[in-house]
Parts: structure tokens; C-alpha cells; sequence
């Protein structure tokens, strides 16, 4: 599970800090065709270490750690309460993984193989929402990163091809997952077939019965799929012994995918959000965006996006908060979480568990408890009791802020979307588009042309069903109420400060 940092107590096999130039670090080279024409290019081009393959995409990760003001603390054990050790992960992840996880190189460069496969669907658009600027009436210019035209249809598959191709190159045979709505799954369940690998999914009750379409593209992938909970772990048998009718949850399915990992040596665990090698992944997405606003002569005011277990948002985001620190722009980095389920806005900051069972490491993250079970909102991908490690660091340190905003705004703001721009959004990015629209009409209000960046991480055709909800007025707007989290929150492990 997330381990933000094991490098207080472990010495890292790379070491460098952040005013060393690190082993995997390039000297920027502008292309000839990214030179500077225009007369208001975005800033943070000529300063970004990093470089593009021939159509763009980028071909290095980028790690924030190095660049914080603080290192995040580490992840322990959760028997010991002492810092994880690498070692501790290495029946759940590959060796590569493990490394990427605890890295403070800066850079990290992507294999060319994963950048291949990349070239299937990346670069990714950025495109202008003239139509919706106009709908608002507001002078706000709103850019939106797309990134739905992946085979999955999410910003998912950027990480999970790596985690697939690091794991075949290990000689690894299986993969095992958990998946919410889906969009996870289907991810790993393509990667897999690329790279040769079994994978096994456990997919949450609810969404198994309600989205048979995306199961049955993780089947067309070659994936087996088993509700969850199921009868075939421990886990899964004792919550289904309190409650055989249980809608499962992430937490839970999370559990049963870690028990099998741990229980068979030639098979891996993979998560599709909150790691850091996961957040890492996806800032391929922010690389490319900076890229793309810089040829086009834009600098974003603000930069919204969607948090389940933040990693489209980190994504997009930590390129550009690493030239906020380097004090080359100044946006304004804003989370969006559903109501129902708010862990910055409303959680605590403490080690908790990443699962429901409890056997994963203790991360120090913003949680609502990790048997917090929430309401059954349509974005299913935000239905995480947790939040990643990273982010939480992040917000901690006063980078980024957060809001929430309940479903049928969102879903209002998706119509909005989907009538003037023509893409259908899936439910998460409805957040960060209703968190959009809400910063034009102030922009209406005050007169202000700001630049607003949206991550719009993933198209909604297999989730239409929610769509059906909302135009039939049936949809409610599910709250999180601070009774239903009392217990929850009673059970987070208390863990003293001074073992961080
Ligand atoms: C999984 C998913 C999310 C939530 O995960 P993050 O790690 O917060 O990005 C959001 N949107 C879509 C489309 C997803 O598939």
C-alpha cells in the first residue's frame, strides 16, 4: 500500500536531494519546433527538465517528493508500528515498483516499451470549451485535458501499462486487483493482455451487479472477475458472515486482492490510485499539458480536477506545482471530492489503513475511517475512505486546496457539458467540471478572463445509467453525515506523533 516516503529510516538504493541534479535528470533542450514564437508562451517551458518524444509524449515521470518543503511521513508497519521497510512490500509488488515508490530521483525515465504503448492514445488533447465559455457567458477561457481516449476510457491505463510491463519483466505470472466501478479493472485487465499476464479482479459487489458492461470488457481482456466480497478469501468470508448482502466497497475489495498476493509467490498486487508510484505515472498527463499550453501560448489561473484517490488530479497538477514552487506561475490548485464521501474536506490527517480489513500498511492520508462505508454515489471512483498519502502531504503543506460539491450539481454541470462540448463525462470529472463552471460564473461576476485547467479524466458511456437517473429527476444528492462517520472515525488507529 502507500508508502509516501520509507527513506526516514531506510537508506534509498538511489540517493540525492532536491538541490542535486538527479542521475535520471536532463538538461532541457527546446526543440526546434517548441521554440518560442508567440509572445505570451507559458512560462515554465524554458524550465522544465524534462523532454518529449517526436509526437509529445513525455519520456520521464516526474516525482514531487524531492520538491517538497517536507518529506512526507513514512508508511508502518501494521503490526510493529516501526516505518515499512522496501522489503516489507515485496510479496505485493515488483522490485522496479517498490524502487519507484521510495524514489527522490526527480525524474524517472519511462521505458520505451511503456512509451510505445502510450503512443496508442497519448498525447492526449487539450481542448479549448468555446461552446461552454459561450453557454456561461464568461470571460473565463476554460481548457480541459482529456484524457477518455484510452482504450479504457480513463487516465487509468497510464499507469497501469507500466505496472503490467515491470511486473512481466520480472517474471511475474498474475496480477490481482481490485476495481470500483470498473474503470480500474478494465485498465489492468488490458495492460495484462499486452504484457502475457493472468490477471484476476475483485470487483465491488454493487458495481458487478450494475455495470455488467465494463466487467465484460475486462473479460473480453482476458481478466476473471469475482464479485466482492467473495467467498474465496478470508476476508471476503468474514464480511460476508456479518453481512451476506454486503454492496462491498473498495476497502473490502482491496483485502481480498492483498490476501491472495500475500498468500502466492507468483503473484502481484497492483492499485490503480493513492501510491506514489501510481500519482507518479500519471504525470505523463501534467508533462504534456505543460507542453500543450506552452505551444499555445497559455498559462493556467487555476487547475481543478477530481479526487477518489487523487491521481488524475496529481497527475495533472504536480508538474505545475512543481513550477509554482520554482515561483514561475502561481495557479491556484483546487481538489474536487463528492459530499458524500470528503475525505480532505472533512476527514482527519492520520494514519489509518488503506483497506477495511486492516492487513494493508498504516498510511498517514486525510480518512473518514477505513470502514467507513459511503453512500452509493454515482462516481464510484470516489467512493475511497481515504485519500492518497501524497496529496494529503500536499494539502498538508498549503499547495493545493479542497472543496466538495454534491452529485446533482454535478451531474447539472455534466449536461451543461455534454450539450455544448459534445463528450459525454463519466461521474468523476463531473465534480471537477461543476467546480469549473462555478469558477467561470465568478469569472461572469468579476469581470475576470482567468485561464481555468480541467482534468476531464475519463468518458462516461458505460455509466449512462446514471445519466438515466438524472434526467428522469430521480437523482438525490447523497450527504455525508458526521453521525454515520462517528464509528468509522472512532476506529482509526491511534497512533502517536512521535512515531512518524
Ligand atoms: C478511478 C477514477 C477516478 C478516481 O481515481 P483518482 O485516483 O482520484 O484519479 C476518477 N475518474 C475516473 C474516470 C476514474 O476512472
Amino acid at each position: 500500500m502507500a508508502m509516501p516516503s520509507l527513506l526516514h529510516t531506510s537508506p534509498p538504493q538511489i540517493s540525492c536531494t532536491s538541490s542535486e541534479p538527479t542521475k535520471h535528470s536532463v538538461s532541457f533542450a527546446p526543440k526546434k519546433q517548441l521554440l518560442m514564437q508567440r509572445k505570451h508562451r507559458l512560462q515554465v517551458k524554458a524550465s522544465t527538465v524534462n523532454n518529449y518524444d517526436a509526437h509529445g509524449i513525455p519520456k520521464q515521470w516526474y516525482n514531487i517528493i524531492p520538491d517538497l518543503p517536507a518529506m512526507p511521513p513514512p508508511p508502518l508497519h501494521p503490526r510493529t508500528l516501526e516505518p515499512l521497510k522496501p522489503d516489507d512490500l515485496s510479496s505485493l509488488f515488483p522490485d522496479e515498483l517498490i524502487r519507484q515508490e521510495v524514489s527522490l530521483d526527480r525524474f524517472i525515465d519511462i521505458p520505451d516499451e511503456v512509451i510505445d504503448i502510450y503512443g496508442l492514445w497519448r498525447p492526449t488533447p487539450l481542448i479549448r470549451a468555446k461552446r461552454l465559455e459561450k453557454l456561461l457567458d464568461t470571460p473565463a477561457r476554460i481548457y480541459y485535458k482529456y484524457e477518455g481516449t484510452s482504450p479504457a476510457g480513463s487516465h487509468k491505463p497510464n499507469t497501469a501499462v507500466p505496472q503490467a510491463f515491470y511486473n512481466a519483466r520480472e517474471g511475474i505470472k498474475k496480477v490481482v486487483t481490485e476495481t470500483g466501478a470498473g474503470q480500474w479493472g478494465s485498465s489492468i485487465a488490458f495492460a495484462s493482455s499486452l504484457f502475457d499476464l493472468d490477471c484476476e479482479v475483485w470487483q465491488v459487489r454493487a458495481s458487478y451487479d450494475q455495470k455488467p458492461y465494463r466487467k465484460l470488457m475486462m473479460q473480453t481482456w482476458g481478466a476473471r472477475v469475482h464479485p466482492s466480497p467473495s467467498d474465496l478469501t478470508e476476508a471476503g468470508r468474514s464480511i460476508l458472515e456479518t453481512d451476506p448482502l454486503s454492496p462491498g466497497s473498495l476497502g473490502i475489495a482491496i483485502s481480498e486482492a492483498v490476501e491472495v498476493a500475500a498468500k502466492n509467490s507468483d503473484t502481484k498486487y497492483c492499485l490503480g490510485s493513492v501510491l506514489n508510484h501510481v500519482l507518479l505515472h500519471q504525470t505523463v498527463i501534467g508533462e504534456e499539458c505543460i507542453n500543450q499550453m506552452g505551444e499555445i501560448g497559455e498559462t493556467p489561473d487555476v487547475i481543478i480536477g477530481c479526487t477518489g484517490g487523487g491521481s488524475n488530479f496529481g497527475g495533472l497538477a504536480f508538474p505545475f506545482i512543481r513550477e509554482k514552487l520554482k515561483g514561475k506561475i502561481s495557479p491556484v490548485i483546487r481538489a474536487v471530492e463528492p459530499s458524500a464521501c470528503p475525505s480532505l474536506t472533512k476527514g482527519v490527517y492520520a494514519y489509518d489503513y488503506g483497506d477495511t480489513v486492516g492487513m494493508t500498511p498504516l498510511m498517514k492520508m486525510h480518512t473518514l475511517g477505513h470502514d467507513f462505508i459511503p453512500d452509493p454515489i454515482h462516481a464510484g471512483g470516489l467512493r475511497y475512505h481515504g485519500m492518497a498519502p501524497l496529496i494529503s502531504h500536499v494539502y498538508e503543506l498549503g499547495l493545493m486546496e479542497a472543496i466538495s460539491i454534491p452529485q446533482i450539481e454535478c451531474f447539472q454541470g455534466a449536461i451543461q457539458f455534454a450539450r455544448t462540448e459534445g463528450l459525454i463525462p463519466a461521474p468523476e470529472p463531473t465534480h471537477a467540471i461543476a467546480a469549473t463552471i462555478r469558477e467561470a460564473l465568478l469569472c461572469k461576476e468579476t469581470g475576470e478572463s482567468k485561464v481555468i485547467l480541467t482534468a476531464m479524466c475519463g468518458h462516461g458511456h458505460f455509466d449512462l445509467p446514471a445519466y438515466d437517473k438524472y434526467l428522469r429527476g430521480e437523482m438525490i444528492n447523497l450527504s455525508y453525515s458526521d453521525e454515520k462517520v462517528r464509528a468509522p472515525m472512532a476506529k482509526i488507529p491511534q497512533v502517536l506523533a512521535t512515531q512518524m
